[in-house]
């Protein structure tokens, strides 16, 4: 048996355990950080699926400024990342909100964000005309199931979002290996933990497969949709509902000349969409609770799209933009959400056991939230705040929090 020590193990290199370990390591080299990952490579769970769409409007302030912060570090990327040149792009589209609300709602959550600092406009009908012709203003419901009739009739008021995009989820986790690496952190691959050393409630440290023990007084759960299962290794029951859930996203070709397209989350059929392959085609999700209710085992489940699936929401895509042409190819995958089926918020910050830290049940959000909850985490463990960090308090996503009151459990949040 090899033996090994750390400060700290951060288990899981998807785009949460690269961000914690690099915003504590940018701030501090006081800490001997170990990123261990069962994975050959950065981002083969949730986050290499990612729709890795950045936007901010969220029902409560700190998800608000977690997700505004989190994207000024993808706006900054050389920057925040200190490489001279990073591998993701930055994709800037705008998100418009079709939510089929009246002008009030709509204008209150404008005043919501702009009062934190979010560049946000509401559009009317011809607002959006202008800057996106082919996009159809209908606001009302369109039903997808091919049967009720619909007349089209133009929404009151639309949020736009400025600032909204899109960023690449792969090359950004291949990015922050490289500045990780830069700031002295160690990367395991193909290196599974199977067991999460306690004793007297205290974190000794882990166990992989190879029979490495690795002793560290710091593990942090960074394992997205196996996270219960690590906590489990630790004895610890989360209590929280966090559901590994089969989420499937759609890519259709598109000809250039409908562009330009901007990332809109569309209530009317129940789609989000957002252009991709620099306009040559569409990506396609859900939006609807009822498409985030297929829990799977996140080792062997169905990566492919159901027919179902795709013949409706591409049909609610050619209610949005009418002039799509009927023809065109279409592929996609299935990736993983972890949803934390009591309030659809992540766990975040320190638990019962004493050293053990989550980081976890992101549902369809996290990976605009990443720096921002390494930043939570950094500061809550070193007690600095340096440039790129959020404000957003991580007591409201304590793993000790009364779940909080949504209107819907569903990506939106
Ligand atoms: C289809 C889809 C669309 C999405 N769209 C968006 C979006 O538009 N915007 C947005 O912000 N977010 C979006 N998300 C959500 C976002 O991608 C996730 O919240 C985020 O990627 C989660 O990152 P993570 O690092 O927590 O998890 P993961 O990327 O799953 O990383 C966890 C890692 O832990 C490793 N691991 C697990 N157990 C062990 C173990 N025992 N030992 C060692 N390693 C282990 C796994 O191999 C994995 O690599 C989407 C997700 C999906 C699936």
């Amino acid at each position: 048996m090899a033996h090994d020590t750390a400060d700290i193990v951060i288990v899981g290199a998807g785009i949460m355990g690269l961000s914690i370990a690099y915003q504590i390591a940018r701030r501090t080299d006081h800490y001997r950080i170990k990123i261990v990952e069962k994975a050959p490579n950065v981002g083969e769970g949730s986050t290499g699926a990612s729709s890795s769409i950045l936007r901010n409007s969220y029902s409560y302030p700190d998800p608000i400024k977690v997700a505004r912060d989190g994207h000024t570090t993808y706006k900054n990327w050389a920057k925040y990342t200190g490489l001279e040149e990073p591998r993701a792009e930055f994709h800037h589209t705008g998100v418009l909100w079709m939510m089929g609300e009246t002008r009030e709602v709509v204008q209150e959550f404008h005043d919501l964000m702009s009062g934190l600092g979010v560049k946000v406009s509401v559009l009317d009908p011809e607002g959006v005309h202008e800057r996106f012709p082919s996009l159809s203003t209908c606001g009302e419901h369109f039903d997808l199931s091919f049967e009720e009739d619909h007349t089209c009739e133009d929404g009151e008021a639309f949020l736009y979002e400025e600032e909204g995009a899109y960023f690449d989820p792969v090359s950004a986790c291949q990015d922050l290996l490289e500045a990780v690496r830069r700031e002295g952190v160690e990367v395991r691959f193909k290196s599974p933990v199977v067991r999460v050393r306690t004793l007297g409630g205290r974190i000794e440290g882990v166990d992989l497969a190879d029979d490495t023990q690795i002793d560290a007084p710091m593990v942090v759960n960074a394992a997205g949709p196996w996270a219960t299962r690590l906590a489990n290794m630790a004895g610890l029951d989360l209590g929280w509902k966090l559901r590994p859930i089969r989420a499937q996203v759609i890519y259709r070709e598109s000809p250039p000349e409908l562009m330009p397209i901007p990332t809109v989350v569309d209530r009317s059929s129940g789609i989000y969409f957002r252009p991709e392959n620099r306009g040559q085609q569409i990506l396609i999700g859900s939006i609807l609770e009822k498409d985030e209710q297929e829990e799977v085992d996140p080792d062997d489940f169905n990566q492919n799209i159901d027919r179902a699936f795709r013949d409706t929401k591409i049909y609610g895509l050619h209610h949005r933009i009418p002039d799509l042409p009927y023809r065109g190819y279409i592929t996609g995958v299935s990736g993983l959400y972890t949803v934390n089926a009591d309030d659809v918020y992540p766990i975040i910050g320190p638990t019962p056991i004493e050293g053990f830290v989550v980081a976890n049940g992101f549902s369809g959000h996290g990976f605009k939230e990443a720096s921002s909850v390494g930043s939570m985490i950094a500061q809550w463990l070193t007690g600095k705040t340096i440039e790129f960090d959020t404000d957003a308090d991580m007591a409201f996503f304590s793993i000790d929090r009364k779940p909080h009151a949504l209107a819907e459990k569903s990506v939106l949040a």
